[in-house]
């Protein structure tokens, strides 16, 4: 039997995965896909990550993937009109999302976590005194399951604890040539039907991300065509929903992390920052909870530090995603300058942790 089961190896699930099998616990990884894969992600580091790369040992080997320096933001209204706000020297970059949680996911296996690729769990309960995992046509048991399976989690499904989630607006992703003379910087751009987020990822290439309704996803891609000279085949990943309600644990030996926990705008890029911190804190209360034997206060605590670490950044999302559902009245208060370059740059402080 396994200590813990951590299913889906994305940022959340790896962290969690490498600090469980750094404290000396029996792990296991399940992921549905093989990695190296890409994801519906603007690939922007926020700088509140580092901390726990640190922590994990990997800042360095980060900072040696090909990557894209972010010195600036630049919002743009629907009309072109442009607030630049600078960004902390050298803390944040954009990494393409292939070679980032690659690298966390071999942590996680140099730990010494068993991992398992294009495994997909279909069943779980909770029986004998322990999960048991249904997952390609095998059983398996852990005393302790985390679910870091992303903002559809299956874990929840499977529980009946998913909400009903918003299909109000749709995700795109793709990655594109960088334009010659793009710089080093995040393009945040309103547009009538919705938003593009454009950041450059080392080796010569641009992530492009695209947020609408479904109905207008493609005047979006339209647009995105033209700009970046693409052929109307051209491949994007999609994603929905970008908004749900969080998910609660309903068993005390049950964790979820990352996405799988809450789902936050994109327009701020903090999902990995979040998805990061999560998982340390669900390796800890896992930590305590096989070794003080005390499952109920290890999930208390998790809880508690889940709830903080939420807390006091969630506003600045509110307002990210009203002003992303109203891209028209964003532009026109950007270009009437009534959202004056020192309210920007004071909201991006608070993201980037200025
Ligand atoms: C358009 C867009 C742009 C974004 N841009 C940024 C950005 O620039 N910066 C940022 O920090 N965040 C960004 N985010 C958010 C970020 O992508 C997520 O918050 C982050 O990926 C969450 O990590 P996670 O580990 O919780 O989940 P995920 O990265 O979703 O990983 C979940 C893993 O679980 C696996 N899985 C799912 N189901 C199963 C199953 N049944 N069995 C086994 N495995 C399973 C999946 O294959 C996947 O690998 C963006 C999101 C969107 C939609």
């Amino acid at each position: 039997m396994f200590d813990v089961a951590i299913v889906g190896a994305g940022p959340a699930g790896a962290t969690c995965a490498a600090f469980c099998a750094d404290a000396g616990l029996r792990v296991l990884l399940l992921e549905r896909e093989t990695f190296p894969r890409e994801k519906v992600c603007g690939d922007c580091l926020n700088p509140s990550c580092w901390p726990v790369l640190e922590r994990l040992g990997v800042a360095q080997r980060i900072r040696a993937l090909a990557h894209g320096k972010l010195q600036r933001v630049d919002f743009v209204a629907i009309g072109g009109r442009r607030v630049s706000v600078d960004l902390p020297e050298d803390a944040e970059i954009a990494v393409k999302r292939s070679l980032f949680d690659q690298l966390l996911l071999t942590r996680a296996v140099e730990a010494g976590a068993e991992v398992r690729q294009a495994t997909t769990v279909r069943q779980i309960a909770f029986a004998r005194d322990a999960w048991q995992i249904g997952a390609n046509d095998e059983t398996l048991e852990a005393r302790i399951v985390v679910a870091a399976d992303g903002r559809n989690s299956s874990v929840a499904r499977l529980l009946g604890a998913l909400p009903r989630a918003s299909k109000e607006r749709v995700g795109l992703q793709t990655h594109v040539a960088l334009p010659k003379d793009f710089g080093d910087r995040v393009v945040l751009q309103f547009l009538p039907e919705g938003y593009s987020g454009q950041a450059p990822v080392g080796g010569g290439e641009l992530n492009v991300c695209l947020v609408a309704a479904p109905r207008d996803i493609e005047a979006l891609k339209n647009w995105a065509a033209e700009r970046f000279s693409l052929t109307r085949e051209h491949s994007w990943r999609t994603i929905t929903p970008l908004r749900r309600a969080p998910v609660t644990a309903t068993h005390r030996r049950l964790f979820f992390v990352g996405d799988a926990a809450r789902v936050v705008e994109p327009f701020t890029g903090e999902g990995i920052y979040y998805a990061l911190h999560s998982g340390e804190l669900a390796a800890a209360a896992a930590v305590a909870s096989i070794r003080a034997g005390d499952d109920a206060e290890a999930a208390r605590n998790y809880a508690a530090a889940h709830e903080q670490l939420y807390r006091g950044r969630l506003w600045v999302n509110r307002i990210a995603r009203t002003a992303v559902l109203s891209p028209r009245a964003t532009s026109l208060l950007l270009c009437a300058a009534v959202i004056r370059p020192a309210v920007l740059r004071a909201l991006t402080a608070k993201i980037v942790g200025r």
